[in-house]
């Protein structure tokens, strides 16, 4: 049996990083973890179409906001360099688009804050959301040789952005009549496409504001798109898929990413580095939190709340050890946290740990699945990789 200390330990370990220093030599420090996120270039492109696929006639914003969800909007570059658009949340994105030479539209999906951010939306041609009067005053001052396009926003009854369905016309107008504003686009967002309310009341209330006004239509994030694309009128021009993109489903867990034909784009991946043999009533972790019911061994992963991994995460959370679903036991701490190896017997120091996506034997445990044992929703996981993990595409 081995112990923690047992000689194979340290020989293991130095074979993963040997192995991890060859295929990420730019982003791994000289002592690294086992502890790394691979970005699926292949599943971001097959998730992509398949949104496509529910999208019909309508064009494609990929929304890399939040660093592209965390996933790192160079490392998606690729992967969904077949959407029509990007759509990002600030300039740095798109900065870096253009700097990875992307010549489509790129759209700021909350606009500008400052005056000053025009200057760089007619330096980088960027097409940006107008949700407040203030964003037309700053526009009415911009000196510009050519008008924009921007995105005329409706708080169509999520009260977050947005001309509420009152102003909504005047602001139109207003928008129209300045030279420094191309094509206007008409947009708003749902609160409920992914539940059982629906679309429909805010839908109602974008028709009947805006139906005579001219220009294209932008409204449905993921769930839209895959629960209420049968509507061409959700639909209708842009829309504006994040989460599926990533292999997450938008209505977990009354759906899940396999039932909507979603793969992972990030797989966070580790090892064991450390065992434990435990006796009816020992504990385990800070606080104690499990207590041994029975004799069972148990295994320390090389992953932390301080890598994102949520710490709210309780015993039973899913994990893949060596592509077999076993369960955590107790608190997750800032480094480390602990699996419970009996669905493994044969689990040993160096065995991968896939804490979501996919393992190298290819099972997948979906992100959404870790999200609900831990409170919360795939979007919170992504975005919270922390920077210390490398990461590599594949
Ligand atoms: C984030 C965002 C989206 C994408 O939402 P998903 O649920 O990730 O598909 C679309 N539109 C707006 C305005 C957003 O802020």
């Amino acid at each position: 049996m081995k112990g923690e200390m047992g000689a194979t330990a340290p020989e293991s370990l130095r074979v993963i990083s040997r192995r991890l220093s060859v295929t990420e030599p730019a982003t791994i420090d000289p002592m690294p973890r086992p502890l790394h996120a691979v970005i699926h270039t292949q599943a971001l492109k097959a998730n992509l179409a398949r949104v496509r696929l529910a999208a019909g006639d309508a064009r494609v914003w990929a929304v890399v906001k939040a660093n592209a969800y965390g996933h790192g909007v160079a490392r998606v570059f690729e992967g969904l360099r077949a959407a029509d658009g990007f759509a990002v949340l600030d300039l740095a994105e798109a900065q870096i688009l253009r700097g990875l030479d992307w010549r489509g539209p790129i759209l700021l999906m909350e606009g500008v804050f400052e005056q000053r951010d025009l200057e760089l939306c007619s330096r980088l041609d960027l097409w940006h959301v107008v949700h407040t009067e203030a964003q037309i005053d700053m526009l009415s001052r911009h000196k510009s040789q050519v008008p924009q396009r921007v995105f005329l926003k409706m708080n169509s009854g999520m009260n977050r952005l947005g001309f509420a369905p009152e102003r909504f016309r005047s602001a139109w107008v207003r928008l129209n009549a300045l030279p420094q504003v191309d094509e206007i686009t008409l947009m708003t967002h749902f609160a409920h496409a992914d539940d059982a309310v629906g679309v429909g009341e805010q839908l109602q209330v974008f028709h009947h504001t805006s139906h005579d006004l001219p220009g294209e239509r932008s409204l449905a994030n993921s769930a839209a798109v895959l629960r209420h694309g049968a509507d061409a009128a959700v639909l209708g021009d842009w829309v504006r898929p994040g989460i599926a993109l990533y292999g997450s489903a938008p209505d977990h867990p009354l759906h899940s990413a396999a039932h909507w034909g979603l793969l992972p784009a990030m797989s966070l991946r580790s090892c064991l580095i450390g065992l434990q043999d435990l006796k009816a009533g020992d504990e385990v972790g800070y606080g104690g939190l499990f207590k041994a019911p029975h004799a069972m061994r148990i295994g320390v992963v090389a992953c932390g709340y301080a890598d994102g991994y949520p710490r709210h995460a309780p015993s039973g959370t899913p994990v893949l050890v060596g592509g077999v679903r076993c369960a955590t036991v107790g608190r997750v701490s800032m480094d480390m946290l602990c699996v419970d190896l009996t669905p493994l017997p044969q689990a040993q120091l160096g065995t991968e740990v896939t804490l979501w996506g996919q393992a190298s034997t290819e099972e997948v445990l979906c992100i959404d699945e870790v999200a609900a044992a831990a409170g919360t929703v795939g979007y919170e996981l992504m975005c919270a990789l922390a920077p210390r993990v490398p990461v590599s595409s594949n």
